[in-house]
């Protein structure tokens, strides 16, 4: 008999405090960038990820406005 593991990075932990208990949504933004929204239910910590690198929230609000910004 074997045990069938999932890989953490499969799951998604809390960067944080390391719980599985997140919420984790992709989403796309007014610029295009594919970012990840991910909640921690037990500490709630909320971060953006882009490409796996971590994105700041100034960041991520950059890109959402970029299209009210006249071009
Ligand atoms: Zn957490």
């Amino acid at each position: 008999m074997s045990l069938v593991t999932t890989p953490a990075s499969k799951l998604g932990t809390c960067t944080t405090c390391a719980s599985t208990r997140i919420t984790e949504i992709t989403m796309t933004l007014t610029d295009g960038s594919i970012v990840d929204f991910v909640s921690c239910h037990a500490c709630e910590t909320k971060s953006w990820k882009q490409a796996g690198a971590d994105l700041d929230i100034t960041t991520v609000l950059g890109k959402a406005k970029k299209h009210k910004v006249a071009v």
